[in-house]
Parts: C-alpha cells; structure tokens; sequence
C-alpha cells in the first residue's frame, strides 16, 4: 500500500478531487482502490483554509512507482494490524468478572467474548435506555441524583453522556488503539472516525453503540448483569477471588461469585468502592490530576475565532474546537480539558449533596454554546494528607461547596463577576447551556485561592490567543473535579494487584484518561486474561 502525505483538499471536496489528486502525485492513470488515512483543517491562514489529508492507495507495481516519483510525502506501508495472543495454559474454573461496563469493562469483556471466555459483567447502574430516563429524571428535577445510576455510573459508564471525543495521544504500534475505533465503527460510530485527527461520536450515537456491543457480548455468550453493586471483595488464593454483589432492585438480596480474573474496571468516581479495596488492602497510591471550571462561549463566536467568517461553509466545517495552555503567575499549569464543540455543560454528580460538571454534545455539534474545562493541575502536596485516598477527598470537598453555593443546583457566574468575587444574578449576552438546574453564585467560594486565581490568569491569557475569551459576560460554572483518578491502584508486570487474580483497569485505577484509551486498556488486560488462561470449562 502507498501513503501520500500532506494533499490539500478544498473546502466542500468531493471524491474525485481526491482521485485526481492521487493521479497526478503517482503520475498514474488508474489504481484499484484508496482509503482516507488522516484528515484535519489547517485554518492557519483565515482566508486559505483548506483540509490536508493522508491517503492509502493500493495499485499494482507500487515499489515500481515509488522510485518513479520519488517525493518525500510519498512512501509504502504496512498496516499494524492488532494481534489476538495466544490461549494460555491454565485451566479457568471460575469465568472471568468484570466490574464496571464503561469503555475498559465494555472492551475486555467484548474481545473476551469473542475469545470464547463468556465474561459476566457486573454494572452498578442501569441498562442505556433506563439509565438515560433516569439522567434525565434527574436534571429536570423530577427526582433526587440515583448514587447509583447518573453521569458516571451506568452501561457505557462515564463517557455515555459524554462529547464523545476520541483522540488520544496514546501512540499505536500495537495496533490496539485502531482496533478500538474499528470496533466503534462496526457497532454503529461513522466509519470518519478511522481517519479524522480528531474523531468525535456524540453522546446520541454512543448510546447505540454501547447497547450494540452489549447485546453481541450476550450474543457470544457473557453476561450483562445491571443495578448490581460490588460491595466487597475477598481474595480467597493467588488464582481465586470472592465478589459479595448487592441487587440493587432487591437490596436484601445479595450474592457471591467467584472469579479466577477480577477485572476492575469501576471508573474514577466509584469513591464507596475505592475505600472498599483500601480497606481489602489492594495497593494503591496518590495521583496528581486537575480541577477546576467550566466555561462557555457562543459556538458561532470560537468558530469564527478558529476558522475566520465564512458563512458559506457553516454546514461543511466540523464546529470548531480550541486547546489552550499556560503558566500562571503562581506557578500552576492552566489549561482547557475536554473541550465540546457546540455541546452542553452537565451536571455529572454522582453523589447526594455534592456538585460536579462535566461536557457533552450530539453528534451534530450545533448546541448554542460551545464549552470547556478550565482546570488547573494539583498534586498531591496539594491533598489533604497522605491518605492513598487524599485526592478523592479533596474532590469532595470542592463539590460539597459546589453543592451549597449552587443549593443543590449547578452553581454558574459571570467571568466579570468571578473576576470581581461577587455574585452573578443574571446572565449577560451569553446564556448557559445547560444539562440540570442551574443557579447565579459566586464560585470563588468552591475553590482554594490557587486554583482562581491561576483561572483568571489563564482566561485572561487565553484572550491573547482567541480575542474575546474573557469576555466578562462568558459562564463559568463548576466544579470540574473529576478530570481523571485521585488515585493509582497498582499492577504488577502481569498487570494484576498484587499476584492475586485481580487485574485493575482502565481510568479509576489511574491506567487511562478518557474513552479510547480507556477502551485500550481493558484491550490490554484481555490479553494478559487471555495469555494466561485456557477457556472455561464449566460455566460457574
Ligand atoms: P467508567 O466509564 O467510569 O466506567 C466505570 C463503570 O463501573 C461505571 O459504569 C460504574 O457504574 C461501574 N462501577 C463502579 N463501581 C462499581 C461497583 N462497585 N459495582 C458495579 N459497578 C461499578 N472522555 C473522552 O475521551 N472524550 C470525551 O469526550 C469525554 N467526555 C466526557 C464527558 C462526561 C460528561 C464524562 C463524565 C466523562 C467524559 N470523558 C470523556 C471521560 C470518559 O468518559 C472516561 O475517561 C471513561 O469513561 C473511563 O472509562 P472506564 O471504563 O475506565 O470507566
């Protein structure tokens, strides 16, 4: 296969530009096929914006025409392709166990189902279409939070509800990272994703997706048991584990299961769980991560700031999207995270008296605003003590006065007004976008000085790079504290706790930060499950 690098694309391109394009840089006539590799916007210059794309051409005679036209854009490739390892040697009495049916839940127990291991997957929240009722119950105030089912908890677990952003800056000689987006791709997500430089699902299509992968781990065999709660673990031996599981629909009901491979794939916002393994004594360490607001600005404005004022193309650009950093005068990195594009600002709470927010979008992208984190980096000298769990209090700490500012609601401020340290009562020219109750606060209150004043200062300096980013009237709310784990559970070589046979996953155990790399992981922990294991004998 030839890749051809760096072909300009106008705007609104069709297909036989791309032909044309791959004609004349091969200095051929016909080829059999070609597949979109890369594709992105260099909107450097304003009034020259333009896609660049990379392009995988099979023809016949390839090394004959690489010497031909010799051009460094122009190369022969080899595809990654992921390996399936190969079976292990030892004998699993017990089916593997996955807690947790978020992206790394959801990834080991697909692959290790198609592998033959028939998982059981243990989820806490609700199945997608109860689980979506319940979120929305929710923000229209119809109900108190679910602890158990919300934002974070429940099938597809953190990222259902999410901006479904899927770039990682994982890199992917494993082939692993590929697999995942192939694997979004055949359960439903647009076959773009493969290629684009910033591939996006949108929470609308990632519920699909995520039913879809679940009915076909059924279909292969495993299981999908939901609104049943991990509430205990026992490690009987090195080879087996005890699970004490709570039905929530019934809470008097309760049963054990054993497991010979204990996926831990719980998130980092299972809190009640990471205190149960700490008691358990499963090893586990401090993490920095960040926390901070969230801030919002009219769509139309950032894409006019990114890609200049073109009305024509207003249906043929992707909504624009920004990534800012800088170093404040206190010495703290400033940075937006997780920025949705023409997406809205949840309430992604998970637990009663305590506020968090977090993004979303659809796949369209056309909500009015377009949003993202502002968070600051704290490490663990910042944390209330050295407690393995520090970090997590801490979380809750700033989301308990998320809560009382906001008074049960999303607390959310004028920049002019955070800046000034006094309460907002109305919005200006730029109204919230937002998924739950919302109210006028004063933020200043839910966060250590630190952190706002490293805010202001970043906001400001951002102004340098889109002009008009510190508008007074932009809307901050808060807190985003949930931007990756508190903490790390650790793995050995082995990639299980300990020698014991309890293979901590994804983002909770501090090995992924968001969906694709999420999904990776519970990649990884199948075949290190798999390279140790023989399937199953009998389905215990
Ligand atoms: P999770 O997705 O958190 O899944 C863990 C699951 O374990 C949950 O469903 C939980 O209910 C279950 N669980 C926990 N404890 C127990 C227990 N004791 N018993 C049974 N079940 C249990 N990332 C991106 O890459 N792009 C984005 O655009 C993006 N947007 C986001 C928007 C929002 C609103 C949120 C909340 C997150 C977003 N993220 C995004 C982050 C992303 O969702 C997470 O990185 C990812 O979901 C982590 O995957 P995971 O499988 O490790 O854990």
């Amino acid at each position: 296969m030839i890749r051809i690098n760096n072909i300009k694309l106008k705007i609104g391109y069709k297909n036989e530009d791309i032909e044309q394009a791959i004609r004349k840089s091969l200095r051929i006539n016909s080829f059999l096929s070609y597949k979109m590799a890369k594709l992105s916007i260099d909107s450097r210059k304003k009034d020259q914006i333009h896609y660049v794309a990379s392009v995988d051409v099979t023809c016949n005679q390839e090394e004959k025409i690489l010497k031909k036209v010799h051009n460094n854009n122009i190369m022969l490739i080899k595809g990654a392709d992921f390996k399936i390892p190969e079976y292990g040697s030892m004998p699993m009495q017990y089916r593997p166990v996955i807690i947790g049916s978020g992206p790394a839940g959801l990834f080991a127990g697909l692959f290790l189902a198609r592998e033959g291991y028939r998982p059981i997957i243990l989820e806490r929240g609700m199945a997608v279409d109860e689980r979506t009722a319940c979120v929305n119950g929710y923000w229209k105030k119809e109900h108190p939070l679910n602890p158990n089912c919300n934002v974070q908890f429940g099938e597809g677990g953190a990222g259902t509800f999410s901006d479904g952003k899927l770039n990682t800056v994982i890199k992917d000689k494993s082939g692993r990272r590929t697999a995942v987006l192939k694997t979004f791709v055949e359960f439903g997500a647009d076959p773009s994703i493969l290629y684009v430089n910033k591939p996006h699902i949108g929470t609308d299509v990632l519920l699909t997706v995520v039913k879809n992968i679940r009915n076909e781990i059924i279909r292969l065999g495993g299981e999908v048991r939901f609104e049943q709660l991990v509430t205990d673990i026992e490690v009987i031996n090195p080879e087996t584990t005890l699970l004490h599981i709570k039905k929530l629909l019934k809470p008097e009901e309760t049963y054990e299961l054993k497991s010979n491979a204990v996926i831990l794939a719980i998130g980092h916002s299972a809190r009640d769980t990471f205190e149960m393994l700490y008691k358990r004594g499963i090893p586990m360490e401090q993490k920095p991560f960040a926390m901070g607001l969230r801030i919002e600005h009219p769509r139309t404005f950032i894409n006019e700031a990114q890609y200049g004022y073109h009305p024509d193309y207003e249906d043929l650009l992707p909504t624009a999207d920004y990534k800012l950093v800088h170093q404040a005068a206190n010495g703290r990195a400033v940075y937006s995270f997780c920025m949705c594009p023409g997406g809205y600002v949840v309430n992604a709470s998970s637990e009663s008296g305590r506020i968090c927010v977090n993004g979303m979008s659809y796949s369209n992208r056309k909500a009015d605003n377009s949003n993202s984190a502002i968070v600051v980096n704290v490490t663990p000298e910042d944390y209330p003590g050295d407690h393995p769990l520090a970090g997590m209090y801490f979380q809750r700490e700033l989301e308990e006065k998320a809560y009382q500012a906001g008074k049960g609601a999303v607390p959310v401020q004028r920049f002019g007004d955070f800046r000034m340290n006094r309460m907002s009562e109305i919005a200006g020219k730029i109204k919230p976008c937002i998924k739950g109750a919302y109210t006028f606060s004063n933020l200043n209150c839910c966060l250590p000085e630190y952190i706002r004043d490293a805010i202001i200062d970043g906001v400001l300096s951002f102004d340098r790079v889109i002009s008009g980013f510190a508008d007074d009237d932009a809307i901050l709310s808060g807190v985003e504290a949930r931007t990756s784990s508190p903490i790390k559970i650790l793995r050995d070589a082995d990639l299980t706790s300990a020698h014991t046979c309890i293979y901590p996953c994804g983002e909770g155990a501090g090995y992924a930060g968001g969906i694709t790399s999420a999904a990776v992981d519970g990649i990884k922990v199948f075949e290190a499950v798999m390279s140790k294991f023989m399937i199953p004998e009998a389905s215990t």
